[in-house]
Formats: C-alpha cells, structure tokens, sequence
C-alpha cells in the first residue's frame, strides 16, 4: 500500500521540489503551503507521515505538531520538523513537541528519504500491535479478533471496519469516510454497502455481548465506543 505523506511548507519551491522527489519515491503526496491548510488536510485523510517546517507564516511548525500529537485521532500521524536552525536547543524543543524525527536544511532529498523510512517502520511496528478496546482484542497481524468469551468470527470488510473503529475509538466516521478507508477511494459502491457490513459486523459482536461498541450517531455515521 502506498504512503500518504503531507508536507507542510510555505515556500513553494522547497514544498515543490520535497513534493517531486516524494512521488518520485512511490509516495502519495500532498501539500499544505501553512498550518491551516494542514490542518484541514489531515481532518480530511489521515496521512501516514506529515514532514513540517518549522516557520510557518499561520502558526509556528511547533504548534502545529504539538496539536497533532495531543489530539486522539491524529497523534498516529508521524511526524519529521524540518527547521533551517542547528542549534541544538531547537533540536530538543522540536522533539519534546512530539516530533519523530528532525532534519535541518539544508539535507539532501537522500537523507530525508532514510528518516522517513525510518520514522514509517517505527509507526507500522507500533501497528503491528494487537489493539484492546473494552472486552474486544483484535489482531492486525494475524487478523483475529476475540473477546474473553473466545474468536469473534468476521469476513474481511468487517474486519476492516472494526480494526479502523478501534484505531479511532470516540472518532465518527461518516459513510463516505468509511467508503474511503475501507473500501478505497478507487471502489464505486453504494452508502447502503456500509450499512449492511456494519450490520454484519454487529451481528457478529453480537454473539459476545459486544454489539453495543459500534454505535450509530444519528446524521452523522458511526462510531466505536466503550460508553
Ligand atoms: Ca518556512
């Protein structure tokens, strides 16, 4: 599966030039020229890694990763500050924002391509972990899910559908959200499919006493939730 990497710079020709050799390097790239931009950029899709440069004309780089590391449903996104400064002060306040990494220009696109990579293996090992939301326990690796009272039998929508709900716990996900994420953007399929593998998904966690977690928020989608 290709990455999704945002990069976030004001000058256009920096972000330019980052930009081409990302998608020279099989990366989906998309480009946010301030942190506002960025921000929408991330509500709309999650990427897999945002490169952000310190100096932004909206809000400082430092800010802006602060709030992506502090909100829930971002805090995944792994994070590269990009800053044109070298002392080491700035090094350690841009990790203690919660950055991944650090580059300092000028680098080479050589150099930068290493720490993504880096910074991705590190982030999908974490993924690799087995997730527990409430009663439920499901596997990524092994793509098992059970509860205490044994497996929890699903087909691979549904579990698609519940690994990205307990990804995000509290998080709605509209239809086309969840179009997007589970089936792919590229898939032409109906709103109605959702319903009916959510149908199936509850179904399932049914036999466990566990349908309650998928919830439906009226208008709105649906969510996973403990509560
Ligand atoms: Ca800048």
């Amino acid at each position: 599966m290709r990455r999704d990497i945002l990069v976030v710079e004001d000058e256009g020709a920096i972000r330019g030039m980052l930009a081409f050799n990302l998608r020279r390097a099989d990366f989906d790239v998309r480009e946010a020229e301030d942190a506002g931009a960025a921000r929408k950029a991330i509500a709309e899709r999650l990427p897999d890694l945002a490169i952000i440069d310190w100096m932004l004309p909206d809000s400082s780089g430092l800010e802006l990763t602060r709030w992506i590391k502090r909100t829930p449903e971002t805090r995944d996104v792994a994070i590269i500050m990009v800053t044109a400064r070298s002392q080491e002060e700035d090094k350690i306040s841009g990790l203690s924002s919660g950055a991944d990494d650090y580059v300092t220009k000028p680098f080479s696109s050589r150099e930068l391509l290493a720490r993504i990579n880096a910074v991705l293996r590190r982030s999908q090992s974490s993924r690799e972990d087995p997730i527990t939301r409430g009663r439920l326990t499901l596997n990524p690796v092994s793509h098992r899910v059970h509860t205490d009272k044994g497996a929890v039998a699903l087909g691979p929508t549904e579990f698609r559908l519940l690994r990205l709900f307990m990804e995000r716990p509290e998080r709605v996900f509209s239809r086309s959200q969840l179009l997007d994420r589970v089936w792919g953007p590229a898939v032409f399929v109906e709103d109605r499919t959702v319903d009916v593998h959510i149908r199936r998904l509850r179904k399932a966690l049914e036999a466990h006493e566990v349908d309650r977690y998928i919830q439906t928020v009226r208008g709105a989608g649906y969510r996973f939730s403990l509560q």
